[in-house]
């Protein structure tokens, strides 16, 4: 195996790159990989950057030039329905790009020639990532994460979520437009902007991929408050322990059912 491992934002995945044994940094496209071991695991760390494009453009760089045989993107999302919670943690199941429309031509939300509306996270890799995040919460997150801050964000029994997650290139902060987003695309857990169109180009390559979230906001009009606060102080938390538990478990697949 080795493991790509994308994120949007800086803060997110600097303690993984940190975490890197014997690390190469090779600079390609305008973006940084990051080449080493990690807990065990071949891996390239890179940041995307924000946005669809950005985001499969990187995916297929990890494929093609990096020759990674496993994706998983970890970042923030805002929730998609309203029993969702700030803090709360959710693993895609399917993805489709909230704002590909080519009606009449093709139906809404379909990817043009592909017959496609969702593609799918893939199933094991989604399972791994559901354990190791409700490990995290389990037994991780009072060390993790203070509490003064588990406080500023009214962290109290965080929850994992399996579910379907909506991208497009739009910051979703306007109540109006996620309640129609919902109506549109039932079972809604996500909203974020780069995780379909990785799931698309991992697809279309036969590249299993999956997508962990932590919630950062309820994409409504308070969305950008304390966003970045929140990447920092509890996203950046999350993608570490998780990603460490969850190749901990890749290595050692006998402590994956064991106390989670
Ligand atoms: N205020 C930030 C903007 C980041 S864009 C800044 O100045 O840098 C939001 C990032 O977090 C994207 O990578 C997206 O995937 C995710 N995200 C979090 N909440 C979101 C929301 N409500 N709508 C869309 N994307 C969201």
């Amino acid at each position: 195996m080795r493991l790509g491992i994308i994120s949007a934002l800086a803060d997110e995945q600097q303690g993984l790159v940190e975490a890197m044994e014997g690390p190469s940094r090779l600079v390609h496209g305008q973006r940084e990989y990051f080449v080493g071991r990690l807990w065990k695991i071949d891996a390239v760390c890179v940041l995307s950057r924000i946005g669809k494009v950005a985001a499969a453009m990187t995916a297929t760089t990890l494929v093609e030039k990096f020759g990674v045989t496993h994706i998983v993107f970890t970042g923030v999302a805002g929730a998609g329905d309203k029993s969702i919670r700030v803090g709360d943690i959710v693993v895609a199941e399917s993805l489709v790009q909230h704002d590909m429309d080519a009606s009449p031509l093709f139906p809404r939300f379909e990817v043009p020639l592909t017959g496609q509306t969702h593609f799918l996270g893939d199933h094991h890799l989604g399972q791994q990532l559901v354990s190791a995040a409700q490990w995290f919460l389990n037994h991780g997150l009072e060390d993790a994460i203070s509490e003064a801050e588990r406080n500023v964000f009214s962290l109290t029994q965080p929850r994992v979520h399996h579910g379907l997650v909506a991208s497009g290139d739009q910051f979703m902060n306007d109540k109006a437009r996620l309640a129609q987003l919902n109506d549109d695309l039932p079972g809604l857990v996500a909203v974020e902007m780069e995780g379909a169109a990785v799931a698309q180009v991992c697809h279309e390559l036969g590249v299993p991929c999956a997508v962990i979230r932590a919630i950062s906001d309820n994409a409504n009009e308070n969305a950008a408050t304390d966003f970045m606060r929140f990447v920092k102080s509890v996203a950046a938390q999350y993608a570490f322990h998780i990603v460490r538990r969850f190749c901990y478990q890749i290595v050692q697949p006998s402590i994956d059912s064991a106390d989670t």
